[in-house]
């Protein structure tokens, strides 16, 4: 069985070393030469939307995903008329655009934050007296790690920010001084079987992940799981969804969710039962899925700019690194370290002895 991945970044790469022991291979399509997952799989280099290159994409794989949401709409369309491709177009269509991913959590009855559409600066004038400030300005498709955002506060000007973000259009929502940011990782197979990853406690730095910590019991594990699951459901989705949200006292309010498998899981490697990885491909191959039960009390620390000494990471036990073959440069995500332990206390000890570290 041969799987073809939009994108032949990190993603790509660690979804290959996942499919490998269930004999998958792996064909990506990728634009850059030095894409991190070329030396793992068959790697197609040509722009996400080279007709020929999506052809021989499909003419070489049985089935498509992809490891990012901005992939052009056509090149689905394209690929969708002769094989599957998960997760569906219209789930990706929905996550890439945060002004449908909004409506659709509205219209499930899932909390956000307020928010307000903008596309020129008198809608932003406009936003901004019904939202309040402080608030944030999104681009609507295409941000990332804080990419394409503005932080409004009072007194700070709205041509300035409007013009920060290219002028694209964009939301303004309020600023949500949460107690706690969290994700959920959900999986839904081809046939309809859902399961559900612990919460991870998200910290970013700068809108770049830095800290993932897997969440034993929490108690806002239940809405978490209802608001994934009438999100699969609705949309028929299949494959890994992530969620992420901001925790206000007992709320969770959804702030984006990703199509994909996403950084904030990557902790469930060697901290689950079944990776993420795993269960993407068991759920989009029709596979049954794989248990998502926590092994110990796991944390993921991102590595981003700067490798890391690698001998005294590993001298530090239960403690595994993983890089991704990519060239240190400012902000840019290298690769992570997860840490397992049997207590909450030494996972917390481990953590600040390897933070001194990185
Ligand atoms: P996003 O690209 O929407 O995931 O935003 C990146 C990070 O910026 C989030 O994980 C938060 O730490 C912060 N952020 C984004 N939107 C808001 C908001 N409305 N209120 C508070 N913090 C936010």
């Amino acid at each position: 069985m041969k799987i073809g991945v939009l994108g032949g970044g990190q993603l790509a790469r660690m979804l290959a070393l996942a499919g490998y022991p269930l004999g998958l291979d792996f064909v990506v399509l990728e634009p850059a030469a030095d894409a991190c997952a070329a030396p793992l799989t068959r790697h197609i280099q040509a722009a996400y939307d080279d007709p020929a290159a999506l052809q021989r994409l499909a003419a070489e794989v049985d089935l498509v995903t992809y490891e990012f949401e901005s992939v052009p709409a056509a090149a689905v369309q394209q690929l969708g008329a002769s094989l599957p491709v998960f997760p569906r177009a219209d789930s990706l269509a929905t996550a890439r655009d945060r002004r449908h991913e909004k409506n659709l959590f509205r219209e499930l009855g899932i909390e956000t934050a307020p928010f307000a559409l903008v596309h020129d600066l008198q809608t932003l004038q406009q936003a901004a007296e019904q939202i309040g400030l402080p608030a944030v300005l999104k681009t609507r498709t295409l941000g990332y790690d804080g990419k394409g955002q503005q932080v409004l506060r009072n007194g700070d000007s709205l041509q300035d920010a409007w013009d920060a973000i290219g002028q694209a259009p964009a939301i303004l929502e309020g600023l949500i001084e949460f107690d706690r940011e969290v994700s959920i990782i959900a999986v839904r197979s081809v046939s309809g079987e859902m399961a559900f990853y612990p919460l991870a406690e998200n910290v970013h730095e700068q809108g770049i992940l830095r800290l993932s910590t897997c969440l034993h019991g929490d108690s806002h594990q239940a809405l978490a799981e209802d608001y994934a699951k009438r999100v699969l459901e609705r949309l028929d989705y299949v494959g890994v969804l992530a969620i992420e949200f901001f925790q206000l006292g007992s709320h969770l309010l959804a702030n984006e969710m990703a199509p994909r498998v996403h950084n904030s899981g990557h902790w469930t490697i060697e901290g689950a039962e079944t990776s993420q990885f795993e269960n993407h491909l068991r759920g989009i191959l029709g596979l049954p899925l794989g248990s998502t039960a926590p092994v110990g009390h796991t944390a993921m620390i991102n590595l981003i700019g700067e490798l890391p000494h690698a001998p005294a990471i590993l001298g530090i036990e239960n403690t595994h690194l993983h890089l991704y073959g990519k060239a240190p440069r400012v902000g840019r995500k290298i690769g992570h370290i997860t840490l397992r332990e049997n207590t909450e206390q030494a996972l917390q000890e481990r953590i600040s002895q390897l933070k001194n570290l990185i």
